[in-house]
């Protein structure tokens, strides 16, 4: 069975962990939080960085970070994971969803300023797959309507966008570090604060409302509640495991990079043939390796695929299912027709891509398509 994703380990990992365990210091912000943080800020520029126990819970701190209330508006693509709206629409707002672009499922650009109203608070925008949407216009158009931008950069680790890192250009990035992304510790995530005068308030926020961050560098005589907040940061376990990949990104990056072109170089034959259509990257973009994904006619073949793929025991997915079309927003709001979305849900189909992934096992992967299926 070729799996669709296998965690990958780097050998450091349990070490230190070890470590970290009997360090004496276990609980968060520790060592190797410090050792993290300083490697983001150092590696990508990012002003200040903050470790999260998921991607979710970035997303919530900038959620709270802007006040967001049940006033507000915040315009959300609708292809995306569940979180990138759940942050904000947990805090009372409503999500206006956005559709996809028709060569890439980023947010399609051309159709936010429609969306925008006196309400809008902010715009949240998915690098999916790693793939830089086109931040220039996203920040002109934010900046002429005074809205925040929040990248969520789950699955954009090491990627850019004309040469600046991802999770850099907006108010916030978060990003993930669940098992299925490049760089993993089982279940993590990052903030990346971008603009200064929120740096202050998400350490508070970070550490249950209070400014115990501060009191520990000496900067405060005592600690207490000082606003709202939650415990937002993970343990020194997550850290230790996380900054073993971390070490190894370069290495993680090469490969998948490496199996993407494999991929990409083997299925070309079949795009030219408009038998499939394959990932799009624009010029202002760069490539993760993060996802392999192609798309189908339709929601049957894709459907004939999987369970073809499964027969050959190589397990391929889909996802995401339109957000616009989820049974808990048609609860709160009326039915949307976005087109571009709807068409990724039913069409395309992710393959698999993991660090141990070897040319045998993508000629073998390969071979099944060329063989009987298209
Ligand atoms: C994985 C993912 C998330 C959620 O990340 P967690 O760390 O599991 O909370 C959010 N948004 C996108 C686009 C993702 O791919």
């Amino acid at each position: 069975m070729i799996p669709f994703n296998k965690p990958y380990l780097t050998g450091k990992e349990a070490h230190y962990l070890y470590q970290a365990v009997y360090s004496g210091h276990i609980s968060g912000n520790g060592n190797y939080t410090k050792k993290c943080h300083l490697f983001f800020e150092e590696r990508w520029g990012f002003k200040k960085t903050l470790l999260t126990t998921s991607c979710t819970d970035a997303l919530e701190m900038c959620a709270l970070l802007l006040n967001v209330k049940n006033t507000d508006e915040v315009i959300v693509p609708s292809f995306t994971f569940v979180s990138s709206a759940l942050a904000f629409e947990r805090q009372g707002a409503k999500i206006i969803f956005a559709d996809s672009r028709k060569d890439h499922p980023g947010i399609d650009e051309t159709k936010i300023e429609a969306l925008i109203t006196p309400k809008t608070k902010a715009i949240v925008v998915v690098h999916y797959a790693g793939v830089a949407v086109d931040m220039d216009i996203i920040m002109e158009i934010a900046k002429k309507h005074n809205i925040y931008v929040i990248e969520d950069a789950a699955q954009a680790i090491d990627s850019y966008y004309k040469g600046r890192p991802l999770g850099s250009i907006g108010h916030f990035g978060t990003f993930s570090f669940h098992e299925t992304k490049n760089i993993q510790c089982g279940e993590g995530g990052l903030l990346a604060i971008n603009d200064d005068t929120f740096i202050n308030r998400a350490e508070i926020i970070w550490e249950k409302g209070t400014n115990r961050a501060e009191f520990f560098r000496g900067e405060a005589n005592k600690y207490g509640w000082k606003d709202t907040g939650s415990s937002f940061l993970p343990s020194e376990l997550n850290a230790s495991f996380l900054y073993a990949q971390l070490e190894n990104i370069n290495d993680i990056q090469n490969k998948r990079k490496e199996i993407w072109l494999a991929y990409y170089n083997n299925l070309k034959l079949l795009e030219d043939k408009g038998l499939i259509k394959l990932p799009f990257i624009p010029d202002y973009a760069s490539n993760n390796g993060h996802m392999f994904y192609i798309i189908l006619n339709d929601i049957n073949q894709r459907s004939l695929f999987i369970n073809y793929m499964g027969g050959h025991n190589i397990k391929c997915v889909f996802h995401y299912l339109s957000l616009h079309q989820s049974d808990y927003y048609l609860k709160k709001n009326e039915l949307r027709h976005l087109e571009k979305s709807d068409y990724y849900s039913d069409c395309l189909v992710r393959l698999p891509l993991y660090y141990e992934l070897n040319n045998l096992k993508i000629f073998e992967i390969i071979e099944s398509f060329f063989k009987n299926f298209l």
